[in-house]
């Protein structure tokens, strides 16, 4: 053991003993002051602690007993006002010298020169201070501030125990950092206002002091065994890449889960006396600490990864394992996380998740699709939300308008909620929209129908006044189900479809796994080790060589729609002879229940979605085989641009409004023109009303959308001309403008058309 660690053993054992004691919490408080002045051969240590929003000096060592319960100062006021404000630690040799230094004469400080303080934190707020003062102008040393820092976590231990936390203060997030504004990256529209609580909670710590070293150092031994496993698996189920957990993310990760100096800080804490959970916080602390210090972006992004992964540790230390979905959830909440797969977004109560703030996440990764679907507002790409975000704060989402509002000052609560009702208002508006038929002003009827894939999702459909279900993610079934979904509970859940949709069309789409939505259960040593997910083992052609999962699928939808109509669309089909293939698995399927003399629909529409290019040159041979064709668009540009489309770093810098992605699908309309053939959109981009104006120029005219977008959509048709749109995607495609975008707003704007 370091001389170091001796000597903070020695503080923790006679901090423990005073705990310990049956002293009441001010005679308590009295003898840490009297211990760590002594241990630091201090002139002056005191503790001041929140009482009604003011700091009170609650106990001294060396300044007048007199001033204890009399010196009160606001948070921000004086040195330790600041310390407590900012949350962080100081260190000063020369006190005056300090700009936010103030004199307290009833304290009789004015000998002391030196000064320390470090902040009291309970439950991720500073609720007081403890500092220590010197006549000799001097700079603590590193061991003397750590001692100082875990004498704090001691106290908070302490004055939680003895009711001295101050939980109106608290309990109100009063102002850490204060009001503060975030932008981000809009993935979801709509506006929410709630209270912030963390997909992974952080865990709180309990015991500070051990009672057992050796027991604490198998602890967390075991721990980082654990998470270095966890790690690992991590970096071999890339194929499901984790909408952006990548590689280099991830090798981060491994970097820190490795790092020897890392576990070694780590024992020495516990070497000096504290839990496992104890000394995991306070090297975090100390880290977090220096990186304050170094103002580097860079290395400031890898300390995010090493809270992140050292929440990870605490977590699997404490055994605080399950998410916040899982722990009474709070009825205004804005979930905050990294980032989310759509399976654990899922498991969310939606009644009580009012929006959702991602430090990553892209416009059409999965869990962002599934959002939108329950129509919760996301605002991804904020990065750093551990360092502005208090679990509880409160937070205003406004989506619209990309950026959130954490701990609001009342005045700017106030005007949200006018723009709150106004959004509502609108929302009503729209409403009103939903048994009017959009047909555009030159009368042509556009078909508006909306994507599904959760039975909650069947509301939507009278609630939004869609045309049916132009594509039902059957995949959401099993990203939701521990087990494979057996045929009867699948056969259950498309006759609820059907029967919600009550005579309007419903396109099944069978089974898309793979890429971002991963399913352990399937998971087989063949797509561990794929390095392209969204390009590999997916969708049809999991489906195609998983032939039972494809069957069981086939016999459920072609039971659910007996003496009905079938409309099934196969994913990712890449050559024509995948269709062929999938086709003759349900038409053996279908010829196997007539032999059983069941009863089968009376008529089954196929259809193929186009989401990879290679396909779009292969449409004179498809088309003839085909009902009809949705465009993915969302796999159709990731391939496009090779752009991930889960990956953050890409999210915003390929536009849907590009030449290329407008001249492919013009091309793709072109060749369907004089065919039977229903062609329509069923990605993300035909929900958002200049991209749908785009594609009516088209010639786009069916759309299959998000639930939310259906009455948005619905006013955009019934405003424009489609000859006036085509002539101007025409001029716009001929010879493409710096931005189509700006370019079509333009366009919209001077006709009185709302794109917003
Ligand atoms: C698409 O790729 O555009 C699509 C609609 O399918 P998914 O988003 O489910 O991959
Ligand atoms: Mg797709």
């Amino acid at each position: 053991m370091t001389a170091a660690a001796d000597a903070a053993r020695q503080i923790l054992t006679r901090l423990h003993d005073v705990m310990a004691s049956r002293t009441h919490a001010q005679g308590k408080l009295d003898s840490v002051a009297d211990i760590i002045g002594e241990a630091l051969d201090s002139e002056v240590c005191s503790i001041y602690l929140l009482r009604e929003g003011m700091l009170e000096l609650f106990a001294t060592r060396g300044l007048n007993k007199e001033a204890v319960h009399v010196t009160r100062m606001a948070i921000g006021e004086g040195l330790t006002g600041t310390l407590v404000a900012n949350g962080e630690t100081l260190n000063l040799a020369e006190a005056r010298a300090h700009p936010d230094f103030q004199y307290r004469p009833e304290t009789g400080e004015d000998k002391f020169h030196s000064f320390a303080g470090v902040p009291i934190v309970y439950r991720e707020r500073a609720v007081g201070a403890l500092n220590v003062q010197h006549v000799e102008p001097r700079r603590y040393e590193d061991v003397e501030i750590e001692a100082l820092q875990t004498t704090a976590m001691v106290l908070s231990e302490l004055i939680a125990n003895a009711e001295l936390i101050d939980e109106e203060v608290v309990g109100k997030s009063e102002l850490q950092t204060g009001q503060i504004t975030v932008d981000g990256l809009a993935l979801v529209n709509g506006i929410a206002a709630g209270h912030a609580v963390y997909h992974q909670p952080r865990v709180q710590i309990d015991q500070i002091v051990a009672e057992d070293t050796e027991l604490e150092r198998q602890r967390v031994y075991r721990a980082f065994d654990k998470m270095r496993d966890q790690i690992d698996g991590l970096s071999q189920q890339a194929e499901f890449g984790k909408g952006g957990e990548h590689e280099e993310v991830l090798e981060t990760y491994k970097m820190f889960a490795y790092d020897e100096g890392w576990s070694r800080r780590i024992n020495e804490a516990i070497d000096s006396g504290l839990t496992a959970e104890a000394a995991i916080e306070r090297v975090q602390q100390r880290t977090r600490m220096r990186m304050r210090e170094i103002d580097d972006p860079l290395l400031q992004d890898r300390m995010h990864d090493l809270e992140d992964l050292a929440n990870r540790l605490l977590r699997i230390v404490s055994g605080q394992l399950g998410t916040a979905a899982t722990q009474g959830l709070r009825r205004d909440t804005i979930l905050i996380a990294k980032n989310l797969g759509p399976a654990e977004l899922l498991e969310y109560d939606k009644r009580r998740l009012k929006g959702v703030v991602l430090e990553e996440g892209s416009l059409t990764s999965h869990v962002v699709i599934v959002a939108r679907a329950m129509g919760v507002p996301v605002l991804g790409r904020v990065r750093g939300l551990r360092g502005i975000v208090g679990e509880g704060d409160e937070i205003l989402l406004d989506c619209n308008d990309a950026c959130a509002t954490i701990r609001p000052t009342p005045q700017v609560a106030d005007a949200f909620d006018t723009r709150f009702a106004k959004s509502k208002e609108r929302q009503a508006a729209l409403a009103e929209l939903r048994e009017v038929e959009p047909f555009t002003r030159c009368g042509t009827r556009i078909q508006v129908q909306m994507n599904a894939g959760l039975r909650d999702d069947l509301a939507n459909l009278a609630l939004v006044g869609a045309d049916g279900i132009g594509l039902f993610r059957t995949e959401f079934q099993f990203l939701v189900s521990a087990t494979l979904p057996q045929r009867e509970r699948q056969l259950r859940l498309y006759k609820d479809v059907l029967d919600a949709a009550g005579g309007k069309p419903v396109v099944f789409r069978t089974v898309d796994i793979g890429g971002d939505k991963a399913v352990p259960y399937l998971a087989s040593g063949e797509n561990l080790t794929e390095e392209n997910p969204a390009m590999g083992w997916r969708a049809l052609r999991l489906a195609l060589e998983r032939e039972g999962l494809l069957k069981v699928q086939a016999r459920a939808l072609l039971e659910a729609c007996a003496g009905k109509e079938l409309r099934v669309m196969f994913p990712m089909v890449s050559e024509p002879w995948e269709f062929d293939a999938a086709k003759a698995i349900f038409e053996n399927q279908a010829a196997f229940l007539h032999q059983q003399k069941k009863q089968l629909p009376d008529v089954v529409h196929y259809g193929a979605m186009l989401e990879v290019p290679a396909l779009a040159d292969a449409l004179d041979i498809l088309i003839p085989k085909v009902s009809f064709i949705s465009i993915g668009t969302n796999d159709l540009t990731q391939f496009l641009f090779a752009a991930d489309r889960a990956n953050p770093k890409l999210a915003a810098r390929y536009d849907w409004l590009s030449p290329a992605i407008l001249r492919f699908l013009r091309r793709v309309v072109q060749s369907t023109i004089g065919h039977p053939v229903d062609l329509g959109v069923c990605g993300e981009m035909g929900g958002r009303k200049l991209e749908a104006l785009a594609l009516m120029g088209l010639g786009i005219r069916r759309f299959s959308i998000t639930p939310v977008s259906v009455g948005p959509i619905k006013e955009l048709v019934r405003q424009i001309d489609l000859k006036e749109i085509e002539q101007a995607m025409n001029e716009l495609l001929l010879t493409p403008p710096h931005s189509i975008r700006d370019a079509l707003t333009a366009w919209a704007a001077e006709r009185g058309i709302d794109t917003e």
